[in-house]
């Protein structure tokens, strides 16, 4: 499952960076273009998260919509499909403006 794998990068990079600490919630911010399932990567986590330092962690799953900027005539367009193009002249020299983000935006950590 293509969401197990996400998780597992995401629980490595919040143990590692919260050397020992105990983390209650993390943020992390998924692009459309990712195509990744919220509920998928939320069962991942907790089942991942569950023989780890992270039980009980809290996963905040923030998602971008997909959205490209046309070369050709300036439109903005947010993407419902993975395809990249315009949505007004259907050209596809586009530029792509969001949609691939994988990131921890935030993370909370008590004590200390
Ligand atoms: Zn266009």
């Amino acid at each position: 499952m293509h969401e197990l794998s996400v998780c597992d990068a995401i629980v490595g990079t919040t143990l590692k960076r919260a050397e020992g600490r105990r983390v209650t919630q993390v943020t992390v911010q998924i692009g459309h273009l990712r195509q990744v399932v919220p509920d998928a990567l939320q069962f991942g986590w907790e089942v991942l998260t569950d023989s780890t330092d992270l039980k009980g962690c809290e996963l905040l799953i923030e998602q971008v919509p997909a959205v490209v900027r046309c070369q050709g005539c300036g439109t903005e367009t947010t993407l419902d499909m993975p395809i990249l193009m315009c949505g007004a002249c259907e050209s596809f020299d586009v530029t792509l403006l969001s949609g691939e983000e994988f990131l921890i935006v935030s993370m909370d950590v008590t004590g200390e």
